[in-house]
């Protein structure tokens, strides 16, 4: 059983029995008034009956029997792996039903969107990798004039970034974002910064080649 409400406004253990008659009290410590709303659930003893539970449904002769549990009617098909299971043993995942087997499994891949727990955000890759070459120069900058001298170094790296931060943006640009909804200006930024370094790359090296040839 529940016995302690924290309080929203400095953490502190509120005893339950302060919004034993309303649902309005006040914390002891920080004085502020806290609203707790006590469901029946808090009230529920640990060991004291067990997790709630289906009941069980035995199948009559001639019905499918649930794969997991002999002791229950099969109402439906895992959509994943093709068993019968019971209502207690299966999981709505997205528009299908599994077995409860299958949803760990499928969990555990990480290769169904619906249930990614984490995500490489290449938009913050490619960003990042085209920024990379100015994000150094900051630094160097606070230096003095020995560091502005240095910041040759990573202006010429943005030779090697420049590409690869173009590569990046059109692979973030297939891949899905961020599971939290943002939209596609990381990819866009950095797809223009890397296509704009690219460009100046690309005419040096061709005024450069010129140069050197026809003179
Ligand atoms: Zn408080
Ligand atoms: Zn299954």
């Amino acid at each position: 059983m529940t016995t302690m409400i924290r309080c929203t406004a400095c953490g502190y253990h509120i005893p339950v029995a302060v919004f034993a008659s309303s649902r309005d009290g006040a914390c002891p410590l920080c004085r502020r008034p806290v609203k707790a709303v006590l469901l029946p659930a808090m009230r529920h003893v640990p060991g004291g009956g067990g997790p709630p539970a289906l009941p069980e449904e035995p199948p009559a002769p001639g019905e499918a029997v649930c794969f997991y549990s002999p002791n229950r009617r099969a109402t439906r098909t895992c959509s994943h792996c093709g068993v019968f299971v019971s209502e207690a043993w299966s999981a709505q995942w997205g528009s299908e039903h599994v077995c409860l087997k299958c949803l760990d499994e499928l969990r555990g891949r990480r290769k169904d969107v619906r249930f990614e727990v984490r995500r490489v955000l290449w938009d913050n890759i490619a960003l990042g990798t085209a920024l990379l070459p100015f994000l150094l120069c900051v630094p160097l900058m606070l230096l003095g004039p020995f560091g502005v001298m240095l910041m040759v170094l990573p202006l010429m790296g943005s030779v090697v970034t420049a590409p690869l931060a173009l590569g990046f943006s059109i692979y973030a640009w297939k891949k899905p974002r961020s599971m939290v909804p943002r939209g596609p200006w990381r990819t866009i930024s950095a797809l223009v910064l890397s296509l704009l370094q690219c460009a100046a790359w690309g005419f040096f090296l061709v005024a450069g080649m010129t140069q050197t040839f026809l003179r």
